[in-house]
């Protein structure tokens, strides 16, 4: 049994416990253990965490680009360091395996380095004047105080995408992570820390609902970057009223594998996409629709793939996929599957939860045939370790059914048609299309985010997009006629 840790909140340059006293405990979901306990903060304690920042904002504005970039380096820096460490505590907290933690870790590390490097690019324009004795110059400035909502599926990545970009950008920080995975946001606060992010300067509390909503709502946040469910999102959007918002919320990927396509490589790209982090990806292959023609071949694959993962421990250094994050999780891939198989869908391999596991949040993979348009798989995103296979007749009744879906992240076209390959990515209703790859491939530079109309999100996130999401352009008006000298 590992030694149950106990932890605080960062708010302004200490670590603190709640103002109720209140704590929660976080459990490893691949042992059942008690990993850490930690404070339980009320709507008091994020007022103070937001006031510390406020305090903190003008100093981390003043800091200067370059310096602000060689901090984003440092911060890198100590990631990198750490990785290992924070890999394993990663895995035992969320529930990957340990080779997929160790990826996320260095992607977050990278993601640093990237914001560093981007903000020193960030050139602003300078807009032809109507009047000739004027100038107008755009300058891009921080928010100020920015609200980060993130969830627990990747839950050192995903708040490195705006812990860089906002601290890059100059914002001072109020973050709630999901509480699921509060211990490995501790350790990446302190790696913001030891690398000499201010005091101030990056606030970390933890809860629930309450908490998210004060740091939303309170006019002393002045931007939000939440992601996290569509439900939640749209909560989100409503108590931040007229904040610059960037929200990224859920996703129902669809996979398109038409007959003219390399199956080899659909089959490995799909697996992928419905497989890894345990189907936990806002990007998975959430529905796999398939033509006649390729449809036994494709399944056969699915098939194969499927029982060639190794679910077990995730520290083990043979397992493939750990178990699910969370209670709520398997609960929704239960549902789902059940739902499908009462409109006539039939389970292929897997089915159900394993047994014989330390918890019951095991999940084998699964795939489902004949899954139908009207299903829940087609309708919701499900986040769970299942390739439900739909099948389709041709191109427009393939895209007539993944547009279906009220949800629009991103997609993904196996063809050998370059015809076919665009017909489809401008027919998407998503707002990313990855064409002969999975929807599950990202590069962290690649704007990302939901269509518009779609319940997955607004705004776009990756490279320079989340810089630019994370700052404000200012414009200046300038009467060259009448300064001096
Ligand atoms: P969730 O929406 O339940 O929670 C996300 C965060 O919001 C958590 O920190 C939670 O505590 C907080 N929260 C809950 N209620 C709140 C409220 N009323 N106000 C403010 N904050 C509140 O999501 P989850 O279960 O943690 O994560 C899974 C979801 O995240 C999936 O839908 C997945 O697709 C989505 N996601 C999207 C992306 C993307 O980039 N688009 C990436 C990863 C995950």
């Amino acid at each position: 049994m590992a030694k149950t840790l106990e932890l605080r909140m960062r708010v302004g340059g200490e670590w603190v416990e709640s103002a109720s006293g209140e704590t929660f405990e976080t459990v490893s979901p691949a042992t059942g253990e008690v990993l850490a306990v930690l404070p339980r903060a009320g709507r008091e304690d994020a007022r103070a965490a937001i006031e510390a920042a406020g305090r903190a904002r003008d100093l981390v504005a003043a800091t200067p680009v370059f310096e602000r970039a060689e901090l984003c380096h440092a911060v890198a820096g100590v990631i990198d360091s750490r990785r290992e460490d924070l890999a394993r505590e990663l895995s035992l907290e969320q529930g990957k395996p340990y080779r997929e933690a160790m990826d996320e870790v260095a992607f977050a590390a990278e993601l640093f380095r990237d914001a560093g490097e981007n903000v020193k690019r960030l050139e602003t324009g300078i807009v032809p004047s109507i009047d000739p004795g004027k100038r107008i110059l755009t300058i891009r400035q921080p928010h100020g105080v920015v609200a980060v909502i993130t969830p627990w599926n990747y839950p050192i990545g995903i708040p490195s995408e705006y812990l860089s970009a906002a601290l890059a950008g100059g914002n001072s920080v109020v973050w709630k992570p999901a509480p699921t995975t509060a211990l490995i946001a501790v350790r990446l606060t302190e790696c913001l820390l030891d690398a000499g992010v201010p005091e101030g300067a990056i606030n970390l509390v933890f809860g629930e609902a309450e908490v998210g909503d004060e740091i939303v709502s309170n006019p002393g946040t002045h931007a939000v970057g939440f992601t996290g469910s569509s439900a939640v999102g749209n909560a989100v959007a409503r108590s931040a009223g007229a904040k610059p918002l960037l929200l990224e919320l859920g996703g129902n990927g669809p996979t398109i594998i038409l007959d003219d396509a390399d199956l080899e490589l659909a089959i490995d790209g799909t697996a992928f996409g419905c497989f890894s982090n345990a189907g936990q990806i806002c990007q998975s292959s959430e529905r796999i629709l398939v033509q006649p023609k390729v449809h036994d071949a494709v399944l056969e694959g699915l098939v194969r793939k499927a029982e060639s993962i190794r679910l077990g421990h995730p520290l083990e250094e043979e397992t493939t996929m750990g178990p699910l994050n969370n209670e709520a999780v398997a609960q929704k891939t239960d549902d789902h599957i059940g739902d499908a198989l009462e409109r006539g869908a039939v389970v292929v391999t897997g089915g159900g939860r394993a047994e014989g596991f330390p918890t019951s949040l095991y999940y084998p993979p699964n795939v489902i045939d004949g899954v139908s348009a009207d299903s829940l798989f087609n309708r919701e995103e499900t986040f769970g370790p299942v390739a439900p296979v739909i099948p389709v007749r041709d191109v427009d009744e393939a895209l007539d059914v993944a547009n279906a879906c009220n949800l629009g992240l991103c997609g993904s076209v196996y063809t050998g048609s370059l015809r076919k390959a665009f017909y489809c990515s401008e027919r998407l209703e998503c707002g990313v299309v990855n064409v002969n790859e999975s929807p599950a491939y990202w590069d962290g530079r690649t704007p990302f985010g939901g269509y518009s109309g779609k319940g997955s999100g607004v705004g776009r996130l990756g490279g320079m997009a989340t810089i630019h999401s994370l700052t404000q352009l200012k414009s200046i008006v300038l009467d060259v006629e009448h300064v001096r000298g």
